[in-house]
């Protein structure tokens, strides 16, 4: 009896403790925007004097009419301001310091990189970017970014890189295969690149390393399909075997199949390995060289793009943050400040800090400074240029900054994906076409749409409240007054990096 006794005490406190969880858990209140005009990709017009609910993280409804919220409602008097989905940006990097040599793991590196780690999502979110697509990091990369408090969403691609090849040139051979052992070894490149001494070949067929890819959660695949930068045309690549097998492993797994490719040669070869996304635009078609417009050959190429709906993202950001290491304000701009953490601000300015900038000079063969940016911007020029040509066919862009794309202090988050949208709109891009790019084409692209991209009901709420109308100025993108993430209303200036 006692017994019994004591265990429907325990019950009923269980069930007491049960309720008063569950009401916590439903007192987070109801947000109510009122008055608001509506900016979404799925409608011809914004949409003025729009009430929105949004209940547990999602939005509830979206109307003309009042909205039926709790009393306690938080209410955001939207009159004047705009809404808007919360952006995308699908090709970053999280796992990656701007300026940091890849591995490095001194006390100087370590700090400035826990500091970083802290700012990052911070800064994407401060200039609205509430989706990021990582396109390879590596796990611990990934987990410090999930670790953060206040973040964007984060989707995930994983890399197939073929041994010895492109990006790990860049890392000693030692550290390599430590740092990326999921490889795929290429027996066409034998003779060059032999399986490394105690490496089971049967351990690396395109087969076993995707099949290991779709395992940990991945929604895409990222292959290189790179020879070389400036002088270097020899860095190995996958073979066509390899490529159509690498295709069907991941047709069989339903992951999209996305190809890192800038030069024509190489996305002439992503093209007839059928993949699903160029994760780069097309910059490098120096043989081809005309002042203006693009030559037959990359006309050809960028219809053959369309024709294919092959995804494309212009990544104009790649070539104008390399130049940007050779600009003597990068440093001062103000917005560097905002995003980037002050001990790495600092850090840049040092001589330590400018590794990657003399280190790119030396490539170039010692060139001043003006000399070394007009190099990148003859590049520039070329990518803005075939991402004007796609654009005119009606092809969708996509928006992707590649930040950080190389050590470049040249490439910060968050600030890069609006000077990509920036540099969008220089190319002559119209800016609902940009808006497309950063929202619906986004999460269309990558299988997202059910959950994000426009402001509806059902939708996650990921949005932006912004003074001015994204489809009319692109001073919208900086001033942003209020991002809303998951339901949480957050005052923009509270993101930007302390001061020390
Ligand atoms: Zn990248």
């Amino acid at each position: 009896m006692k017994g019994s006794r004591r265990s429907g005490v325990a019950a009923r406190l269980a069930t007491a403790l049960l309720m008063s969880v569950l009401a916590s858990q439903a007192r987070a209140a109801d947000l109510v925007i009122d008055q608001v005009t509506v900016v979404s990709p799925q409608l011809n017009a914004p949409q003025p004097k729009q009430n929105v609910l949004i209940r547990d993280g999602r939005i509830v409804a979206v109307s003309a009419k009042p909205v039926s919220a709790a009393a306690d409602a938080v209410r955001i008097d939207g009159r004047g301001k705009f809404l808007t989905p919360g952006l995308m940006d699908s090709h970053v990097h999280v796992g990656d310091v701007p300026g940091l040599p890849y591995g490095a793991a001194d006390p100087v590196s370590n700090s400035l990189r826990e500091a970083y780690t802290r700012q990052q999502p911070r800064s994407y979110l401060y200039y609205g970017v509430t989706q990021l697509l990582d396109l390879a990091s590596l796990p611990e990369g990934i987990a410090a970014f999930e670790a953060q408090p206040q973040r964007p969403d984060l989707f995930r691609c994983g890399p197939a890189v073929v041994l010895d090849g492109y990006p790990s040139v860049f890392v000693d051979p030692s550290v390599r295969y430590r740092l990326l052992p999921d490889y795929i070894y290429e027996p066409a490149n034998a003779a060059t690149h032999p399986l490394p001494k105690g490496a089971d070949a049967a351990q690396h067929t395109p087969e076993v390393i995707i099949d290991r890819i779709a395992a940990s959660g991945a929604r895409c695949v990222k292959i290189f399909i790179e020879d070389g930068f400036g002088g270097a045309s020899d860095w190995p690549l996958m073979s066509k075997e390899t490529l159509q097998r690498v295709r069907a492993a991941t047709r069989k797994h339903g992951l999209l199949l996305l190809a890192h490719a800038n030069a024509i040669d190489m996305q002439r070869i992503a093209v007839e390995t059928q993949v699903d996304v160029l994760a780069h635009g097309l910059w490098n078609w120096n043989e081809y060289s005309t002042p203006q417009g693009v030559p037959p050959a990359i006309a050809a190429h960028l219809r053959d793009v369309h024709a294919k709906k092959i995804g494309y993202q212009p990544t104009l950001r790649v070539i104008a943050g390399l130049a940007d290491l050779f600009r003597e304000d990068t440093l001062k701009d103000p917005a560097y400040a905002k995003v980037v953490p002050a001990p790495l601000l600092q850090w840049y300015a040092t001589p330590a800090g400018q590794w990657f900038k003399e280190l790119s000079r030396q490539e170039m063969g010692g060139v001043p400074d003006m000399k070394a940016m007009h190099n990148y911007m003859v590049a520039s020029s070329y990518g803005m240029r075939a991402t004007k040509y796609l654009h005119d066919l009606g092809h969708p862009l996509l928006l992707g900054s590649d930040t950080p794309s190389a050590p470049t202090f040249g490439s910060q988050p968050g600030y890069d994906t609006y000077r990509e949208m920036r540099m969008m709109a220089q190319s002559g891009i119209a800016l609902p076409a940009i808006f497309r790019a950063a929202t619906l084409n986004n999460v269309r692209q990558f299988g997202l749409d059910k959950d994000y991209g426009t402001v509806e009901a059902g939708k996650v709420a990921n949005l932006l409240l912004l003074t001015a109308n994204p489809l009319e100025t692109m001073r919208a993108w900086t001033s942003i007054d209020r991002i809303i993430l998951r339901g949480t209303v957050i005052k923009r200036e509270s993101l930007a990096a302390p001061r020390e």
